[in-house]
């Protein structure tokens, strides 16, 4: 049977650690504050921003939402950013992706303060991952790297076999591998035998987006399995890109959904708000 990677218990413990640090922090003039930008009226977003804003509570961080009608025009938006980079109580800005058509991401991206930028997808802070020296981890492919680290296995030498290739998740996430020391293989909508690939894997995380792609044949006995997938099936439960019942019997661990990854997200998103407020107050 394998080992079960609570991401929601370990959240938990790193939310509570936080709120400790957070206390510290106060005490010496440093207040972290997050400020979270919602454009529209997508239901799985409203979801993702409550759950930030909640966290926020539980690590005693200041938050602000901004919660701006579907029709807000670019200009509107890169206006409220820039406020926002200047605004002195808050040291992280989050704007929930995706945003309306109308609106270019990368241009979105591009326009938060890289020292505000708590989801590291600003390409400065893309670069530094790149380099290994950076303030902010993407906060998924860093939740993951918590769990692996929960699952007891120690990364460096491992065969590590990432599925997917987003900006977000899978490229991100090979980096925090390789940086760790582990041999990394990036697969894609294009691998030719993926089976043959991830079957080598010591450590397999799924980022997907397809409902049980991988299923417990295409896994090595005993393998760290870390499943980011977050499927809505047509019953409204959540599904992971993982086939779970196949693959708990191969596995040596791996993450439920939901329960895994997903809160490590938010726990690592506070961590990164945290961590913002002491870059930008030594700046
Ligand atoms: P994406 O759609 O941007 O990327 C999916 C990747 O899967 C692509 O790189 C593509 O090449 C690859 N892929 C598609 N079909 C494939 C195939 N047949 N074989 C191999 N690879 C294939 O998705 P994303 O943003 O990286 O998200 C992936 C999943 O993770 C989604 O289910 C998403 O909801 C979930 N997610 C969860 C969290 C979390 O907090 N747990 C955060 C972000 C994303």
């Amino acid at each position: 049977m394998a080992k079960l990677l609570m991401g929601k218990e370990v959240s938990a413990r790193i939310k509570n650690e936080l709120r400790e640090e957070t206390e510290k922090l106060k005490a010496r003039g440093i207040n972290p504050g997050l400020a979270v930008i919602i454009v529209g009226e997508d239901p799985a977003s409203q979801v993702y921003v409550r759950n930030k804003e909640r966290a926020c509570e539980e690590c005693g961080i200041y938050s602000e939402k901004y919660a701006l009608p579907e029709e807000t025009t670019q200009e509107e938006l890169l206006r409220l950013i820039d406020e926002l980079n200047h605004k002195e109580c808050i040291s992280g800005i989050l704007v929930q992706l995706p945003v309306p058509k109308h609106i270019d991401e990368k241009t979105v991206i591009e326009a938060i303060d890289p020292k505000k930028d708590v989801d590291a997808f600003h390409p400065v802070n893309v670069g530094k991952i790149m380099v290994g020296n950076y303030d902010f981890v993407p906060c998924t492919p860093a939740g993951v790297m918590e769990l692996i680290k929960e699952s007891g296995v120690d990364v460096s030498g491992k065969e590590c076999v990432v599925v997917g290739r987003s900006n977000i998740v899978g490229k991100p996430q090979a980096m925090l591998l390789l940086h760790q020391n582990g041999t990394v293989t990036i697969c894609h909508s294009r691998t030719k035998d993926l089976a043959e690939k991830t079957k080598r894997a010591d450590i397999l995380v799924a980022a997907v987006g397809i409902p049980n792609f991988i299923k417990g044949d295409m896994i090595k006995e005993g393998a760290v399995v870390i499943d980011v997938g977050i499927n809505r099936m047509p019953d409204k439960k959540l599904c992971g890109d993982v086939e779970f019942e196949t693959a708990e019997k191969v596995a040596g661990a791996i993450t439920p959904v939901p329960g895994g990854v997903g809160p490590m997200t938010v726990a690592m998103l506070m961590k990164n708000t945290v961590r913002a407020a002491m870059v930008n107050k030594s700046r």
